[in-house]
């Protein structure tokens, strides 16, 4: 059986990032970009203020205590209408473009007025001092962004300060999520006799989501070859296709085989993890295929670990694919059988630099309980058999702490 590691590493060198569209700035938020961004001019653009104060020669005032005539005020978004003079200081304010001649601040509270027009400089000044220079941020013509950055806050506010109304980011993946199983009814109907709603195609969505890319739910479909084979080749119009249950050894777990007729390469099929043992991946000239298993915790700890990865991949992100893993204290004791990995579903608490592990009450791989309120899974590795209270584990983070 594969272990987890190799699993991952197949799924993520079967895929490439998707193809680029474009979006405008306001909607560019969590997007990868897919172009370099070289910036069309300089940033700042051209010798500034850094603060209020005083623009003056810096020759002017080496010697502490330099007395000075003040000529006009440049506020911020304004010129001066003439170079400034040998022995004179122009008041300048914070962002406004420094008068020709000019190469240095002094700031306002290294002042004093000494009479109505005249200033005088507490300390020396250097050439240089509080002066912020046309491309100390960005020079132009430099790539200011590369393509597979991902865009938050700080990548917008730069891409905004450059001009950049429209930017060419990479396609957000879809993904297509079949809900297999005769006992599976939609939350808008009552569960007859022997049945249950369709839970994980709701998780699963919102998961999606969460990865950045774009569910598809698709009706449910029955424990039947025929049935599953028509609803594939649908859902192959996605970019990635998720299948839910029936990927077992079941007496009616058709999905595998269904994928195969469809036209879809098995590349693997078990990863030696528990929760979620039984996990196809699958490949197409159309994309990827996953057929995770129904069980509730099993097909989120295998999305967790396989698919978000797989969309991070395919929606342009170069890091971030997997979570950031911590060392945790483990609060409890627990047994497993040596042969798998266990994910346990843990919740973290953090006592100055450490991290406690609490396992979630309900660990049944059929629980959704086990995953209220997770934030963290905590790795048991393949040998362990036994795991004492207070033993120091791996575990990877679900959300920030
Ligand atoms: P399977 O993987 O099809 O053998 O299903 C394993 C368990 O997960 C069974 O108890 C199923 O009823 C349950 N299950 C399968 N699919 C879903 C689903 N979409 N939502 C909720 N439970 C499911
Ligand atoms: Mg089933």
């Amino acid at each position: 059986m594969l272990r987890v590691e190799e699993a991952q590493e197949r799924v993520l060198a079967a895929l490439e990032p998707l193809g680029d569209e474009k979006v405008m700035l306001a909607e560019a938020a969590g997007r990868v970009l897919a172009e370099d961004v070289v910036a069309p001019r300089a940033l700042p653009p051209w010798d500034n203020s850094a603060m209020d104060g005083y623009a003056v020669r810096a020759a002017d005032c080496a010697q502490p205590g330099t007395e000075l005539g003040v000529g006009e005020t440049i506020g911020a978004g304004h010129l001066a209408s003439r170079p400034l003079a040998r022995g004179e200081a122009m008041r300048i304010m914070t962002g406004a473009p420094l008068p020709a001649g000019a190469d240095a601040i002094v700031k306002r509270e290294d002042t004093e007025e000494t009479a109505p027009g005249r200033v005088r400089m507490r300390e020396a000044v250097q050439a240089g001092d509080h002066v912020r220079h046309a491309g100390d941020d960005v020079r132009a013509g430099e790539v200011a962004l590369g393509a597979g950055t991902a865009l938050g806050a700080g990548e917008i506010g730069l891409l905004a300060a450059l001009g950049r109304a429209t930017l060419s980011v990479h396609r957000r993946p879809t993904v297509s999520i079949v809900s297999t199983g005769d006992e599976l009814c939609d939350l808008d109907q009552a569960p007859g006799p022997g049945q249950i709603v369709n839970s994980n195609a709701w998780a699963l969505a919102t998961m999606v989501r969460a990865a950045g890319a774009l569910p598809v739910i698709h009706p449910i479909t029955r424990d039947n070859p025929e049935a599953l084979r028509t609803r594939f080749r649908l859902a192959l119009a996605a970019d990635v296709l998720v299948s839910i249950g029936g990927v077992s050894v079941g007496e009616f777990d058709y999905v595998k085989d269904a994928l195969a007729a469809v036209g879809l390469t098995l590349d693997f099929w078990k990863v030696a993890m528990q929760p979620g043992k039984p996990l196809a991946f699958a490949l197409s000239s159309h994309g990827p295929a996953f057929g995770l298993p129904g069980n509730p915790a099993s097909s989120m700890v295998s999305f967790e670990l396989f698919v978000r990865p797989a969309l991070c991949r395919l929606g342009g992100h170069r890091t971030g694919m997997f979570r950031p893993r911590v060392t945790v204290v483990f609060g409890e004791r627990a047994r497993k059988s040596a042969g798998r990995r266990m994910y346990l579903r843990c919740q973290l608490r953090r006592e100055g630099e450490t991290l406690f592990a609490r396992p979630l009450a309900h660990q049944g791989s059929g629980m959704l309980r086990s995953m209220i309120g997770v934030s963290a899974l905590v790795e048991l590795a393949e040998e362990m058999t036994e795991v004492e209270p207070g033993a120091r584990l791996p575990a990877l983070l679900l959300e920030p702490i």
